[in-house]
């Protein structure tokens, strides 16, 4: 603080120094002169001197030097700058120069030479300025001899006026590479406003347009102060031009906030950083609105001030960011601190702590224009950091959906396994139920003992035999045979022998029938046989001669040998009878007959 006071000391006093410009020589050598060594100037604060006053001899002693050389800065001033230029210009340097004040946004300009007078300045369009460049350019008709040029300068603008005596063919020169560069610095900042138009067309994202914006209205500012807005895009539009420059960097404050809070989520991430931003954002539109309505100074003073406070909190919030971990703000604090930079080294040439060069001269379109690029960089890598994490958040949910998929086979594996026991243990019970329905059925339709027919169902068979003799018309045969004195077996052996030797019986009287024939036990040693289809008589009495024959032959059980023999009645149907009553009395009578005829006989019945 100290050290900016003594500086500012110093220039004060510089400043008062009474005038000791050196007259400049003006011969074959000279092309290109820089004036702040060579002019006096006076500050008229109430704009009202006149030519003549200040030619006369006393106002004349108030002109001073600029110190050290500096190109004459007044800042925002409502006065009159006067500038005083004594040549000397000799033979071989006289004829046309031109006279440049390097500064577009001077509002008035006027050139007294002798008696002669040419007026510039940006309140004349184009057309009526007296010579076609982006500065202001007044050509000077220097015959040899001693001389005074004086200038008055007024302007809304900061009151800033480099001065270069030019001979044409240098200035021309100059101009070659300087409009090339300006092209190419144009066309940057052209691309970037397209491209990032582009990018919210294709994504809709409003910080694009935000940036557009912000870059349109820098680029407007920047063209304005260089000289080429007044010069091709608006050369008529004087009252645009007047203030495009204010306007333009003021609209660039107001997005380059609005690009700041929305870049960095500030209203999110840093809630007491945003309300300052918040407050930029309306100052700036308030320097807007002056400038609208016409306050040019003000609103200069105020998007200064506001300008620097904003590039302070937009590094701070910057900082921030890259703590909190985002990381386009890298991107973004090394935007900002290429236009502060830019800044810095304009505001140290300005104090002439710098020397002036075409660096240090366009440090902050230089600074502006690498800064707009790196903003640019920061929303690609904001492109990237989203794509990032959308396709990081779609990996999870394609993930969540396969072990969901995973999850639902499993439990579909799991419910199948349990159909599939399910439906085997319901079978299993229903082969259970069916077999023991099985079971029922043959104990209510066979003999327990010997597992021959019981008289149920013999019946039944015999209904069978009778509805399917009729259709046919053909014969069977029924079979009676009862066991001779069985019941002694009993008494001699026991009842188990006699149970055993039934069974035997069974087996002997089944082996001499054919599949398709029935054997039933219907009492003690009661056995029916039912023949199918017999054609005679004859063969069904060899089937019951047979019967006896087997039941003849010796038994064993258990141990003893024990011989029995059978009593067998046979009758036919239809032939001896045709209901299965009748039938079964004729065989039971001829069985009967058979007892008494002696036993172990076959005897065949006769018709009733
Ligand atoms: P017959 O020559 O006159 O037929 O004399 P039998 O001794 O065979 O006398 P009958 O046929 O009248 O009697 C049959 C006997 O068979 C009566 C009974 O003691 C015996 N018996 C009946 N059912 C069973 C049985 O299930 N098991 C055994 N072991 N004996 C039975
Ligand atoms: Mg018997």
């Amino acid at each position: 603080m100290n050290v900016l006071r003594c500086v500012w000391l110093l220039v004060t006093l510089l400043v008062a120094a009474p005038a000791q410009a050196e007259v400049l020589v003006l011969d074959r050598g000279s092309e290109r002169v820089a004036l702040a060594a060579h002019v006096a100037h006076l500050v008229d604060a109430g704009r009202d001197l006149d030519i003549h006053q200040v030619r006369d001899a006393a106002v004349a002693a108030r002109f001073r030097s600029s110190p050290e050389g500096r190109d004459l800065n007044l800042g925002i001033t409502p006065a009159a700058l006067w500038v005083r230029l004594e040549l000397d210009v000799r033979p071989d340097g006289a004829g046309p120069w031109l006279l440049e004040v390097g500064y577009p946004p001077l509002d008035r300009i006027e050139v007294f030479h002798g008696d002669r007078l040419a007026v510039g300045g940006d309140l004349l369009p184009s057309s009526a300025r007296p010579f076609a460049h982006r500065f202001h350019v007044i050509p000077l008709d220097l015959a040899s001899g001693r001389q005074t040029v004086y200038l008055r300068i007024t302007t809304q603008s900061s009151l800033t006026a480099p001065l270069t005596l030019w001979r044409s063919a240098a200035l021309h020169a100059n101009d070659q590479w300087q409009y090339s560069l300006y092209s190419g610095y144009l066309g940057a900042l052209i691309a970037l406003v397209l491209y990032n138009l582009l990018l919210y067309l294709s994504l809709h994202d409003r910080v694009y347009i935000t940036y557009v914006a912000y870059a349109a209205a820098m680029t407007t500012g920047q063209v304005a102060l260089n000289g080429l807005g007044g010069q091709f895009l608006w050369p008529e539009w004087v009252a645009w031009g007047n203030v495009a420059a204010i306007l333009g960097i003021a609209s660039a404050g107001f997005f380059g906030v609005i690009f700041t809070r929305q870049f960095l989520h500030t209203r999110q991430t840093m809630i007491r950083m945003d309300r300052v931003l918040l407050g930029g954002q309306l100052l700036f539109s308030l320097a807007i609105a002056l400038a609208v309505l016409g306050r040019y100074d003000l609103a200069l003073a105020t998007t200064s001030l506001v300008g620097i406070a904003f590039a302070v909190a937009a590094v701070i919030c910057g900082t921030l960011a890259i703590r909190q971990g985002n990381s386009g703000a890298r991107f973004f604090l090394l935007a900002w601190t290429m236009l502060l930079g830019g800044g810095a080294i304009t505001a140290l040439r300005n104090m002439g702590w710098l020397p002036t060069n075409m660096w240090t001269l366009n440090s902050l379109q230089v600074g502006s224009t690498l800064e707009l690029l790196l903003l640019s960089f920061a929303l690609a890598d904001r492109i990237h950091v989203e794509r990032r994490g959308r396709e990081q958040a779609q990996a999870e949910a394609l993930a969540a959906t396969q072990a969901n998929v995973a999850l639902l086979e499993r439990s579909e594996a799991e419910l199948e396994q349990r159909v599939a026991d399910r439906t085997a243990a319901l079978e299993a019970a229903n082969q259970r139920l069916e077999a023991s329905e099985q079971r029922q059925r043959d104990r209510a339709q066979h003999d327990a003992l010997t597992g021959l027919a019981n008289r149920a169902l013999f019946d039944d068979r015999l209904g069978q035999a009778m509805a399917m003799a009729q259709r046919d018309r053909s014969r069977f045969a029924l079979l009676y045979l009862d066991l001779d004195k069985f019941k002694p077996v009993n008494d001699s052996y026991g009842h188990g022998v006699g149970d055993l030797l039934l069974k035997q019986v069974a087996q002997r009287i089944a082996g001499c029938v054919r599949e398709s024939d029935t054997v039933a036990r219907i009492g003690g040693d009661e056995f029916v046989i039912i023949l199918r289809a017999v054609s005679l008589a004859d063969s069904a009495a060899q089937v019951a001669e047979n019967i006896r024959q087997a039941i003849e032959k010796l038994f064993f059980v258990d141990g003893h040998e024990l011989s029995i023999s059978c009593s067998i009645g046979v009758a036919i149907y239809p032939d001896d009878a045709t209901s299965g009553l009748e039938l079964a009395q004729c065989a039971d009578s001829a069985m009967y007959r058979a007892k008494e005829a002696g036993r172990n006989a076959v005897v065949l019945s006769n018709p009733v």
